[in-house]
């Protein structure tokens, strides 16, 4: 499989430390507020990515964060704790807006069949872990304190900027909003390891350390709990685009100092879901959630086909009228594999020639638009219907489109409909009006027609036989 890689501005040939187990680690929601369908287009196609490794025959280890402290509302460290400012508006608890956000962003992802990752660990669950590389970066140099923080110095890098093929206006976003000069730092792009001082001390929650009383900075949760779960040698970090800088660069930056050696191969960044007034947000305040497009009549298997559509390395202008458009693909196809037969054997050539074309797409770079318009594929072909329903079964596995089972349930409900709508005696006559039409008896079959008609009921002639509804 090839994907590109941030890190080496390549596509590559994928290839994992060890076939036993790849370990893939994925920033995890800053759980102050609901997450937006932006974020969800960077979970949904982490999803994509995990669930194609597994198709792939890889057995994946995923370990997930949330981040429940030390974000602050600049990603340059500066301003207050995002989940105080959560726990403020709502007049709650850090904790209580932690629990709810965090459940609340899984049951998005349940709503978008975003598996699960193998290992979920809030960042307060790991300060001890957090402390300990922060002391080894101080004992082999790489960090000094400075006003009662504790700062990683850039400056002993030999490459700070790994990911500088990005565009430099969106990777200064981050540390641009709302930025204030820290005098304690050495160097511009130095960051928190571990605060004891901040402007806002009415932080909530505290923990005691070598260094005073304090919370860790944003970057070393991601680190810590990755070295934690999946040890020194990881094959994929994943995340949006507005992650690249400076929260993986700081993430390369203290782990690869605390190991002595490189820690991570491949570097995975989705790009952004837009609207027409820029970077959908959860700061600025207004954006779109799952249970909103809910709430206005959206599947949210609509919005996953969406994203699905484009490429991940491409922004998404999200509209309504664009999510419209996938609405109506989504029911298009759905209606296409209802109308399949479940019968006769899988062919498996044609099978293994339609199941090509789908690995080519995602062997790719993960070229998602074109896995999903082998779907298409799969319904043109010439093989009978077993074979393509066995073929969707198999995409969907990655896809997960629910592709069988909304066909399945789109079945029952036509079935289910037209049972409503039996009328043993309009059948009758319409099968009277069959019967005389052979007869060529047509004035009686165009009598029936018109007493039909009187009754508010159309006559479909089809080469299946003849339908009748009411109109
Ligand atoms: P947060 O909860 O703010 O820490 O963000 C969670 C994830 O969503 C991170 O991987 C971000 O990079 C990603 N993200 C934030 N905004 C967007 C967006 N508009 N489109 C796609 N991904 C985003
Ligand atoms: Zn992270």
């Amino acid at each position: 499989m090839y994907l590109y890689n941030s890190a080496t501005h390549k596509k590559e040939l994928f290839t994992p430390n060890s076939p036993e187990m790849v370990k893939m680690y994925t920033c995890g929601p800053t759980v102050y507020h609901f997450a937006h369908i932006g974020n969800l287009r960077t979970y949904i196609m982490e999803d994509v990515l995990e669930k194609t490794l597994r198709y792939m025959g890889y057995p994946v280890k995923r370990v997930m964060n949330i981040t429940d402290v030390g974000h602050l509302a600049s990603d340059a460290d500066t301003g207050e704790d995002k989940m105080l400012k959560g726990a403020k508006r709502e007049n709650k608890s850090v904790m209580e807006i932690a629990q709810y956000y965090t459940d609340a962003f899984f049951a998005d992802c349940d709503k978008l069949n975003i598996k699960k990752p193998d290992v979920i660990e809030p960042a307060t669950g790991c300060i001890p872990e957090f402390i300990q590389i922060v002391e080894g970066l101080l004992e082999k140099g790489f960090a000094y304190v400075a006003g009662g923080n504790v700062y990683f110095d850039t400056s002993k890098l030999e490459r700070y900027y790994v990911f500088n093929d990005h565009d430099e206006e969106d990777l200064a976003i981050g540390v641009r909003e709302g930025v204030e000069e820290d005098t304690n730092k050495r160097n511009k792009n130095d960051f928190v390891l571990w605060f004891t001082k901040s402007k806002f001390e009415d932080q909530a929650l505290k923990w005691d350390s070598p260094w005073g009383v304090g919370y860790p900075g944003w970057h070393i949760e991601c680190s810590g709990i990755s070295l934690k779960h999946l040890g020194g040698d990881l094959d994929i970090h994943c995340g949006g685009i507005d992650n690249a800088f400076p929260h993986h660069t700081n993430e390369i930056a203290q782990s690869e100092s605390y190991l002595g050696h490189k820690w991570c191969n491949y570097w995975f960044h989705v790009h952004h879901l837009n609207t027409d007034t820029g970077k959908m947000s959860k700061s600025k305040g207004e954006f779109l959630t799952v249970s909103l497009l809910e709430q206005k009549g959206y599947d949210p298997m609509a919005y996953r086909l969406f994203c699905l559509q484009s490429h991940y390395r491409r922004n998404l202008v999200f509209s309504w009228e664009n999510l419209d458009n996938a609405v109506v693909a989504y029911d298009k196809l759905i209606a296409k594999i209802a109308a399949l037969q479940n019968t006769g054997d899988v062919d498996m050539e044609a099978f293994q020639a339609l199941k090509d074309r789908f690995v080519n797409a995602l062997n790719a770079d993960l070229n998602t638009a074109v896995a999903v318009t082998a779907v298409y594929d799969v319904l043109k072909a010439k093989t009978n219907d077993a074979t393509k329903l066995a073929a969707l079964k198999d995409f969907d596995q990655v896809l997960s489109l629910n592709l069988l089972e909304a066909a399945q349930k789109l079945q029952k409900k036509q079935v289910e409909e037209a049972a409503a709508s039996a009328d043993p005696e309009i059948d009758a006559l319409v099968a009277a009006r069959t019967e005389a039409k052979k007869a060529k008896n047509f004035a009686e079959a165009d009598r029936i027609r018109d007493e039909l008609k009187a009754r508010g009921i159309e006559i479909i002639d089809t080469p299946q036989g003849t339908k009748w509804r009411k109109v």
